[in-house]
């Protein structure tokens, strides 16, 4: 079958914005933030409902940090997208680029011919922050990817099933070599047995993974997910015991809450 290349490659976002990365491995470093609109799971603990579904327009920051947003229509060409990068792309000021969302996976396609045009225009390595859970997607984009932060949602706590993709996941990451972080959200239904079960899957693929268990930030009543159980931050006794079984097993396991929530940032 031959590939139609009159379609122009374009995306559904939410946002682009310079901001401060609040979680995993890149907590505190400075990123251009790309949130995709879409994402098919459907996490209890979840505070970005408002990207599982494709909104009219996106926001998008003019000038570095300032939040002046302009409102833009989606979806968005691939070379508009670029732009707005590139004049994010101060000098200095970056250290890298964050695709986040939403699930930006479900935008292989489009990711496919951005990252390379995106690479060459900043220099800036690009950081995917994942569900974890397209294996299938993942392998188009990896060439062009520096590195990984893959949640593990653990049924017990997201409502989501997603053991077999993971495992495929993690295992493409460690293949491919690319720096991968895994981020767990535990809260206090958080299943030890589960926990313990991830650890396992996790010493076989590579110890030496980074493993950060995130107490979960509990949503504000207005943010509460319809029909979902409301989800409350574990106490400091099971941290410090689920925090010791996993080391048990796997070289890091650091403990770190979204700090971005603290210092008030988006
Ligand atoms: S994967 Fe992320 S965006 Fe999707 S439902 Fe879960 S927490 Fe929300």
């Amino acid at each position: 079958m031959t590939e139609n290349t009159n379609v122009t490659p374009n995306a559904r976002l939410i946002e682009i914005f310079s901001g401060i990365q609040g979680e995993g491995l890149n907590v505190g470093t400075r990123q251009i933030f790309i949130r995709f609109a879409l994402c098919d799971l459907r996490c209890h603990f979840c505070d970005s409902s408002s990207t599982w579904i494709a909104p009219n327009e996106c926001k998008i920051e003019r000038s570095p940090g300032l939040r002046d947003f302009e409102i833009h229509s989606n979806p968005v060409s691939l070379s508009m997208i670029l732009e707005w990068v590139k004049r994010q792309n101060i000098p200095c000021l970056h250290d890298s680029i964050s695709l986040t969302g939403g699930e930006p996976l479900l935008h292989a396609s489009f990711l496919k011919e951005f990252l390379p045009q995106v690479r060459a225009a900043t220099g800036l390595p690009i950081y995917l922050e994942t569900g974890g859970h397209r294996p299938e997607q993942l392998m188009m984009v990896l060439p062009y990817i520096d590195s990984i932060g893959m949640d593990f949602k653990l049924n017990s706590v997201s409502g989501e099933k997603r053991f077999s993709e993971h495992a495929r996941f993690l295992q493409l990451c460690n293949e491919s070599q690319v720096e991968t972080f895994v981020k767990i959200i535990i809260s206090d239904r958080t299943d030890s047995m589960e926990l313990e079960r991830v650890a396992e899957l996790l010493a076989n693929v590579n110890p030496q993974i980074p493993v950060f268990l995130q107490p979960v930030t509990p949503l504000g009543e207005s943010a509460q997910i319809v029909d979902a159980p409301i989800v409350l931050a574990p106490s400091p006794d099971q941290v410090l015991i689920w925090q010791g079984m996993m080391k048990r097993l796997v070289k890091q396991v650091r403990v770190v809450p979204q700090t971005h929530k603290m210092l008030n940032q988006l």
